[in-house]
Parts: structure tokens; sequence; C-alpha cells
């Protein structure tokens, strides 16, 4: 079996940590490669059904990215699949158009080949994302900040593989433009969950109660990226 081996100071115990995609063993300094070999091949079975437990896991989170951006793939935006249409161009840099919520459209630089289109055009989607999300998440703050006195310092649009957002200690803010993917509600949800961390920074009763009164049905936009973080945080 396959695993890499981390000697740490602090570890008291042999121990075996499975990732996706990987088996990491973690043991104290004195302990011998013999011994940690003997105990990895003991926990065999362990180790199997956690690896299967992991990989069944991965698999059942839908991928919304398409496989490859070329013409006819679909991306999700504010939870709709919107089909993908190439146009040539002459200009050095590709271009995205919304385009009456019915399609992308893409302006291809003839200059590009076929084998680095997909990866440039994913690319540009991403840029394209991060400035919606600025642009709608703007446009939430000026509609909730003024009504509790919540205004943020700063606005900052992230990449984030494990959290929507986040409310700095003097109030700047930070969103993850994957939101961009999900029903505008949910994007409202999380502008309004960190606008709330202005006054409250904790969970409490207090806190929640004013997320209520900002947005009466953000449980539901709770249990909707419960749901679907993870194919989200997969990215685009
Ligand atoms: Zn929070």
């Amino acid at each position: 079996m396959l695993y890499s081996l981390r000697r740490s100071e602090r570890a008291k115990n042999t121990r075996i940590i499975v990732k996706p995609g990987k088996i990491e063993v973690v043991a104290p300094l004195k302990v011998s490669e013999r011994r940690i070999k003997a105990f990895v091949e003991a926990q065999q079975d362990w180790i199997r059904a956690a690896v299967k437990r992991i990989a069944d896991k991965v698999q059942a989170v839908p991928d919304l990215a398409p496989a490859q951006y070329a013409d006819g793939a679909t991306v999700t935006f504010q939870g709709r699949q919107i089909p993908v249409q190439i146009k040539p161009t002459t200009t050095k840099t590709v271009r995205i158009q919304l385009h009456g919520d019915t399609a992308f459209i893409v302006y291809l630089p003839i200059s590009v080949d076929q084998q680095q289109s997909s990866e440039l055009i994913r690319q540009g989607m991403t840029r394209w994302m991060k400035q919606q999300a600025r642009q709608h998440a703007t446009t939430l703050i000026e509609k909730h900040a003024p009504r509790s006195g919540l205004f943020p310092r700063s606005l900052r649009i992230k990449t984030q593989k494990s959290r929507w957002g986040s409310c700095g200690p003097h109030n700047d803010i930070n969103l993850n433009w994957l939101l961009m993917l999900a029903p505008p509600a949910a994007l409202e949800y999380v502008v309004i969950h960190e606008l709330c961390h202005i006054k409250h920074k904790n969970h409490s009763k207090d806190f929640w109660q004013l997320v209520a009164e900002h947005l009466p049905d953000y449980q539901q936009q709770r249990r909707w990226l419960k749901q679907h973080g993870a194919s989200l945080m997969r990215g685009l």
C-alpha cells in the first residue's frame, strides 16, 4: 500500500489519515520504519474501507464544470445552465458576454489553437464571474447595509475552497465568487450573513435574529448551500 510518511514531534501515536487520492501516515520521531510498516499492514482493511468511502463521497458530488469549454458546453450561472457559443475574434484576449440570459457569447481570439482554448475560456469565464460577483455583492450591500447601519470597510472577491465568505475584525468582507453559480438568493444570504457579523462577531441568537430581519427565509438558503456547496466549491 502506497502512503506518504510524515514525522511529527507532537504525535504521540502513529496514525493514518486518508484523504482524496492520498494516504498519509503520521508517526512520532522515534518509531522505527519497520514498526510503521507493520502498523499500516495491520490496518489494511480499515484503510481500504476509508479509501472507498472517500472515493464514493467525491463521486457523489456532481461536477458543475464542463469537461471542455467549447461550443455547446453549458456553464452554470445563478443556478441556471447556460450554453456557450464561441465567436472568433481578431482581438488578443478572451471576452465573455452574457447574451439575454440565454447564452454565453465567448469571443475567442483566432490566434488561439484548440488545445489551449478550453483553458483560456475557463480563465476568461472565471474573470467574468469575479466581476459579476463584485457587482452583485455591491448592489446587495447597498440594499441591506443602510437598514441596520452595517457598512463594511472593504469588499474582496476571492476563490475559496472551504468557505463562502468572512468578515474580519475591521469589517472587511471577503466573498467567494463561486457563489455566482448558486441561485441569487444564496448570494444574498451570504452577503447578509457577513454584514450581520459587523454587529455580532459570533453566531449567537441575536446574530441569527438580525439575519432573519434582513432575509426571513435565510434557513432555506443555508440548507441549499449545505446541500449543493460541495459541487460549487469544485469550481469551474
Ligand atoms: Zn458567520
